[in-house]
């Protein structure tokens, strides 16, 4: 995956919440409201940050006939969105084919892209295409700053994307951004340039997984510039962060977007062999729910698997409950914390408070790496993380 990540469509959340259902949101609902579906690890960049560490085709990745079976169950739940994502899911020879398909079931697509395969033609067609949203990855607003992070030449490749759905008209496609600490002084930057192509600014947490396991300590944001992030986020309720900042909401007012961990409630992940997962950010057998290829499908995993249900009974405040801002951030993000070795019933690894920095300074367990895709046979190409303590199991 690269940098694609879990988003709520802001109109739909604002009606969850008028309608106060974050109570049953918590509870999960029948179907998820954010569903990310992953539909290759192949991919023509190898970003430093990328949570699926992809770069080659998986042989087991599914077919055309499958993926269109799946395409059946989510439209028979009534899945009315899904953020595809991979990889780069425009090197599929299907790709187009498959989105005409979902968008012909009800399915809506939006997809996430590094803009290297966006062409002027195929802007065209896809500003053409009701029901079809597509977001720009873009990690720096220059050259060097993003191209230290997604490769030499990629800042150009989003530019001329950008260029050309301009210029076939699409307007409110998502610019969408992985805040490190080299690029969040450029967000005025950011907002000027989403300006200037009718696009809507995408904002998104940097979290220790896949690659980004290996560089999120040198990349992450410094403790003043989260305030700095949140100060500039409180009085901009149009840029969306779908649940990336919530662990912010404990410097004081809750920031807009989703303020609670969706993980196996109101989102999930299909990544390209068919293997669910909680979230786009836990690709760990950990939190594995289930494959499509077994008996019950889609609809059987989001229901009925073990882990999903597990993830929906109320979470335990465990060391966060003296803080008193609970009810703010909740711990934060489960999957920042499983990366860095945290116990899941503990703070955030990146807590305004500095909870979860003491922790980090002391003797923690990672997780064994996954497979990096960008290798040969996917071997795990993942070192030891050099922060002191960190020690990875084999
Ligand atoms: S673990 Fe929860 S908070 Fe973290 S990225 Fe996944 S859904 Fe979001
Ligand atoms: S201690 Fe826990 S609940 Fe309190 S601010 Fe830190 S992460 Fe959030």
């Amino acid at each position: 995956m690269t940098d694609f990540l879990t988003d709520l469509p802001e109109p739909k959340l604002s009606k969850v919440k008028q309608s106060g259902l974050a109570d049953e949101m918590k509870a999960g609902l029948h179907a998820p409201i954010c569903l990310t579906w992953e539909w290759t690890y192949g991919c023509n960049l190898s970003c430093v940050h990328c949570l699926s560490s992809s770069g080659r085709r998986d042989p087991n990745e599914l077919n055309t006939e499958q993926m269109k079976a799946v395409i059946d169950q989510l439209a028979e739940m009534q899945v009315f969105y899904i953020n595809v994502g991979g990889g780069e899911p425009t090197i599929r020879s299907d790709f187009f084919e498959l989105v005409e398909y979902a968008i012909d079931q009800g399915v809506g697509v939006k997809f996430s892209t590094n803009g290297g395969m966006i062409t002027q033609e195929k802007a065209e067609r896809i500003a053409s295409m009701d029901y079809l949203d597509v977001q720009i990855s873009l990690d720096g607003m220059d050259a060097e700053t993003n191209d230290a992070v997604r490769g030499e030449g990629s800042y150009d490749m989003a530019i001329a994307a950008m260029d050309h759905l301009h210029s076939a008209g699409m307007k409110g496609f998502k610019i969408s951004v992985v805040m490190t600490t080299n690029n969040v002084d450029q967000v005025d930057e950011y907002e000027a340039l989403a300006r200037k192509y009718d696009a809507e600014l995408r904002l998104t947490r940097l979290r220790p997984s896949g690659r980004g396991a290996e560089t999120w300590n040198e990349l992450k944001l410094t403790q003043a510039q989260q305030i700095e992030l949140y100060n500039w986020l409180l009085i901009r309720p149009h840029i969306l962060t779908g649940d990336s900042f919530f662990h912010l909401s404990a410097l004081g007012e809750p920031l807009p977007g989703l303020n609670l961990c969706g993980a196996g409630r109101v989102v999930c992940l299909i990544d390209p062999v068919g293997d669910v997962y909680a979230c786009p950010f836990v690709l760990h057998d950990e939190f594995k729910a289930g494959s499509l290829l077994d008996d019950g499908g889609f609809a059987h995993i989001w229901r009925e698997s073990d882990l999903f249900l597990s993830l929906r009974e109320p979470g335990s405040e465990g060391a966060c409950g003296s803080c008193g801002s609970w009810d703010a951030c909740q711990g934060g993000c489960m999957a920042a914390k499983f990366f860095t070795g945290i116990p899941l019933d503990g703070p955030d690894p990146e807590c305004v408070k500095g909870h979860g920095a003491e922790l980090l300074e002391g003797d923690r367990t990672l997780p064994a790496a996954g497979p990096d895709h960008s290798k040969p046979n996917g071997a795990s190409a993942v070192k030891l993380m050099s922060r002191p303590g960190g020690k990875r199991l084999a």
